[in-house]
């Protein structure tokens, strides 16, 4: 029993690392994709890339979106930030799958996922009970 509840505290403790750790990766910024190198020839005859075969080089980001490869180009200074971005993504895959388990085991131990956030939002467009004729235990207990 003790183990048990050593568990539980670990795995809510665990869970809130995890959220925490999704905020701070969203807040952060995040995208999908690959940084990838294109090496193309630019079509000028005299160019290097024609006479000399050194293709141009350039960094873009690769990113499939609804069945479609999609492309951009991504300067140098921007390298950074971009693989940044994308790395965050990983990682909130990671913390989301790791999330899923502790909330898959604490459902096993009798606890639902705490749910803040969007749902408290849909407090006022609930369908309002009947008041009239309602007794003061049901009422008391639609209010609460
Ligand atoms: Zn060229």
């Amino acid at each position: 029993m003790l183990i048990e509840t050593t568990s539980e505290w670990n795995l809510m403790r665990r869970r809130g690392a995890l959220l925490r750790e999704m905020h701070e990766l969203v807040a952060g910024n995040l995208m999908r994709g690959t940084l990838v190198t294109l090496a193309r020839r630019c079509g000028k005859a005299r160019c290097a890339c024609t006479t000399q075969g050194r293709k141009h080089k350039s960094r873009c980001v690769s990113v499939n979106l609804s069945g479609r490869t999609r492309l951009a180009y991504v300067r140098a200074e921007k390298e950074a930030q971009v693989r940044k971005a994308l790395g965050h993504y990983r990682r909130f895959w990671k913390v989301l799958d790791e999330l899923t388990e502790v909330n898959l085991r604490l459902l096993k131990l009798g606890h639902g996922p705490s749910i803040k956030g969007p749902s408290e939002g849909e407090q006022g467009s609930g369908v309002k009970p009947a008041r009239r004729g309602a007794k003061p235990a049901q009422q008391s207990r639609a209010t609460q």
